[in-house]
């Protein structure tokens, strides 16, 4: 394969798919009298987060999910935005709670996560939802690493069996990631290596990847030098970087050099256009099992 250009692992066109999936799903349970709820919560201006939640919302109004839309000033305390949780948690036209991260530096995180009921906990960020996660029990998964290891699946790039070198072991992707593919389990059962930023000599580990998964979180780190020619490289990172000659004054790249790295692997994902509107699509799919769950426990 060495010069020719990579397969381009089309997110986009894979999150289609699943959506069309989800739109049977929905028809069935508005049969039932049961429309999946969302509600987002943002806090504060951080334009990538609107746009994130800008795009959770259009997928839920596309899909004919219910949301509700709670955009809160970054000075909002804590103890307000707990407050909304804590209604949320007893409205019953709501399956998930969606609280957009980063939250303002006053807010701690962690006591935000951990108010989330676990049956809305469509993120899968819960402590008690990594429990079972890590104990291989059903449950609602991460929304970027459960898209990812659905990317691979859909792909035709399975993990099981392989060798995935992870980069960046962050709460939301590099971490949970690795033990979900790490799993005893149909489209897990991947040896997993991880590295950052105490690893030393990180091309040796990421040299030997059947999957490289890059989750960095800086531009363009992942060059051709470091991957090896039957890799398939998923690149997680949406990076701003500076450009004066486009409109919006900046674009998009990932953690991998895309446009070297392409040149030698198997296969890549694109940014954007690859692992973000599978993290999207999996958020949708998390929140139509919660409201499926709900069914099942009238
Ligand atoms: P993060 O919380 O900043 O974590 C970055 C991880 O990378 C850390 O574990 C860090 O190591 C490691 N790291 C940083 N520089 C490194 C280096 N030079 N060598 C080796 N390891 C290094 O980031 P994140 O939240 O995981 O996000 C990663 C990227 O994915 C970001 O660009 C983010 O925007 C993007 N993202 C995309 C989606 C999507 O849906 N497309 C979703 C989530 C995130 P230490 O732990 O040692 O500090």
């Amino acid at each position: 394969m060495n010069g020719m250009n990579a397969e381009i692992i089309d997110g986009k066109k894979i999150a289609e798919q699943i959506k069309q999936e989800l739109i049977e799903e929905i028809a069935i349970l508005k049969n039932k009298e049961r429309t999946p709820g969302l509600a987002t919560v943002l806090v504060g201006d951080n334009p990538a987060s609107a746009t994130y939640v800008r795009m959770k919302e259009k997928m839920c109004d596309e899909l004919g999910i219910l949301t509700k839309s709670f955009k809160l000033p970054a000075v909002t305390k804590e103890s307000e935005l707990l407050s909304i949780i804590n209604d949320l948690k007893i409205d019953d036209e709501i399956h998930g709670i969606l609280v957009q991260l980063p939250l303002p530096e006053h807010i701690d995180e962690r006591n935000i996560i951990n108010s989330i009921p676990e049956n809305k906990d469509v993120d899968g960020l819960h402590p008690t939802s990594w429990g079972r996660m890590m104990k291989g029990e059903d449950t609602f998964l991460p929304c970027t690493p459960a898209g990812i290891q659905e990317l691979l699946i859909r792909s035709r790039n399975s993990p099981e069996n392989k060798h995935v070198v992870i980069v960046g072991r962050s709460q939301i992707v590099g971490l949970p990631l690795a033990n979900i593919l790490v799993r005893k389990l149909a489209g897990a059962n991947a040896t997993v290596t991880v590295c950052h930023t105490g690893t030393k000599d990180i091309s040796q580990f990421t040299q030997q990847a059947d999957i490289l998964i890059a989750a960095i979180g800086r531009p363009e780190v992942v060059t051709a030098d470091m991957v090896n020619e039957n890799a398939v490289v998923i690149d997680v990172g949406v990076n701003r970087v500076e450009a004066p000659d486009t409109k919006r004054g900046y674009r998009l790249v990932g953690d991998v050099h895309f446009e070297s790295v392409s040149q030698k692997v198997r296969a890549i994902t694109p940014v954007p256009g690859g692992v973000g509107p599978m993290t999207i699509i999996m958020l949708m799919k998390n929140t139509v099992k919660s409201a499926k769950l709900t069914l099942l426990l009238r």
